[in-house]
């Protein structure tokens, strides 16, 4: 269901006039097929009434989102299509037209302890969770806004937003802190919901002993009356068939009963293996948000963060500053780094200086020395430019988005080691010449365009450390 399907259920005039698909092209084209898909795919277009365009949007997320982040350029795009339009409004679409048949009642609510996170299964019981990991506690930088804002919604929802809501991201990027702190916002806030956090690992260890023990009618009971179903780390199920099977059956009945689902994963539904298509397919029908790798300020703003809560130790700016230069790896890791450090001076009775972190930490520093990647640089690059990465790895010869691709491949070339042929492939297959070519047009316009010198310099110094 893409702007298309809405465009022909509520367009009573003829599409040709219709401002409503070059509008959509518009914004495809400046913010690519993957913010259409998941943001303006999503509206439907009503017509224009006395010179405002009016759209609606199934949930309010939606809109609040497209509101907060594309409104201004929708207008223009309309503007630009039919010039008496001034103003958009964003409607919400009517619970009617959303709801396809009779809406399932909710499942009772079983939980009589609130405190009782989800189900005593035969061998154990959903995992624990971590009273440390709380929307409260959790930095918002650009890299995990749409994560958080996604969880937040989910957890401040009386009904379904979307379904599934599926999270991915590398390793120690926050993607188990923001399960639990739906469910810690869930429960605060209606106790009477029943909501299962578990790991994938251990759903398929459940479902197992289930087995084993002739029970699964008493399993899938127990998983199917719940009220929000949070499942960790899916990648986990990839090549295990039954579980993928009930895992996929739980679903399915969940979400036919408007019962929320949430789950994570390393990668993105697409690029899940060994997993069937099917299933993957249906991942991806609700919200798909990336937890992008962290940038310098996130980093900053998590350490001091943590640095404000333990108030007997003071950190100074500047070895915050280091740490959060230097342990780029991933969030976990920089909160070790941290907690070693401080640690270290309570143990030893001594302020923190540069130079104790710089002893503490020597390993992790030289870990974190590693080379650079050409994955790295690019992510650097798309984000520098304001472009996404598929975006900017694509075929597509715009100037915006070409010169940054070009810039990319001239840094790869500069800051590994890696050859001309090996940088092509990984910039979607393309030929070596193709690299050198990009290589003596950034050395040339390096020469010839200061901003576009300072804006290289700029990267590389990033890219860097
Ligand atoms: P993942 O599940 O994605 O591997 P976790 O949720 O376990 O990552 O996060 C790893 C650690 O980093 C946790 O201690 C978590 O609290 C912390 N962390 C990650 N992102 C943030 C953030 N944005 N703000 C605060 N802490 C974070
Ligand atoms: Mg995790």
């Amino acid at each position: 269901m893409g702007a298309t399907g809405g465009v022909a259920s509520t367009l009573n005039q003829n599409l040709d006039q219709s401002p409503w698909p070059r509008v959509c092209e518009k914004f495809k084209n400046e913010f690519g097929q993957h913010a259409f898909t998941t943001w303006l795919g999503q509206l439907g277009f009503n017509g224009i009434d006395g010179g405002t365009a009016e759209l609606t949007a199934p949930t309010k997320f939606v809109r609040d989102w497209i509101q907060r982040h594309y409104a201004p350029r929708l207008k223009d795009f309309f503007s630009g299509e039919d010039p008496r339009v001034k103003a958009l409004t964003i409607r919400l679409a009517t619970r009617d037209a959303q709801a396809n048949g009779t809406p399932a009642p909710m499942p009772a609510a079983a939980a009589t302890d609130p405190a009782d996170t989800g189900i005593g299964a035969r061998t154990s019981e959903s995992s624990a969770l971590d009273p440390k990991y709380t929307f409260d506690s959790f930095v918002v930088g650009k890299s995990n806004e749409l994560a958080y804002a996604a969880a937040k919604r989910i957890s401040e929802a009386g009904e379904v937003v979307f379904n599934p809501l599926f999270l991915h991201g590398g390793v120690g990027l926050g993607k188990t802190h923001l399960m639990h702190a739906i469910a810690w916002e869930v429960r605060r806030s209606t106790p009477e919901k029943r909501v299962v956090y578990i790991s994938a690992e251990k759903f398929m260890f459940e479902f197992i002993a289930a087995l084993r023990f002739k029970d699964t009618h008493a399993f899938k009971q127990k998983f199917r009356s719940v009220d929000l179903l949070m499942v960790d780390d899916v990648q986990f199920i990839a090549n295990k068939e039954s579980t993928q099977e009930e895992f996929f059956h739980t679903f399915n009945a969940l979400v036919d009963n408007r019962c929320q689902v949430v789950i994570t994963a390393d990668r993105s539904p697409t690029d899940l293996e060994g997993i069937q298509e099917r299933i993957i397919s249906r991942l991806g029908w609700g919200l798909v948000a990336d937890i992008h790798p962290t940038d310098y300020e996130l980093r900053l703003g998590i350490l001091q963060s943590k640095a404000e809560q333990s108030r007997n130790v003071i950190v100074p700016a500047e070895v915050l500053e280091f740490l959060a230069r230097r342990i780029t790896s991933n969030v976990r890791e920089l909160e070790g780094a941290l907690n070693r450090v401080m640690a270290y001076a309570t143990l030893v009775g001594r302020p923190i200086t540069m130079d104790v972190t710089r002893d503490v930490l020597q390993d992790l520093i030289r870990a974190n020395d590693r080379k650079l990647t050409i994955d790295e640089i690019q992510r650097a690059v798309a984000d520098y430019f304001n472009l996404r990465l598929a975006e900017m790895l694509s075929e597509r010869r715009a100037r915006n988005i070409a010169r940054p691709r070009q810039i990319a491949m001239y840094l790869s070339k500069q800051l590994t080691s890696r050859s001309l042929p090996e940088i092509g492939r990984r910039f979607g297959g393309r030929d070596h010449t193709t690299v050198m070519h990009a290589v003596r047009k950034v050395e040339d316009l390096r020469r010839d365009d200061s901003q576009m010198d300072d804006d290289i310099t700029r990267l590389s110094r990033m890219l860097e450390g």
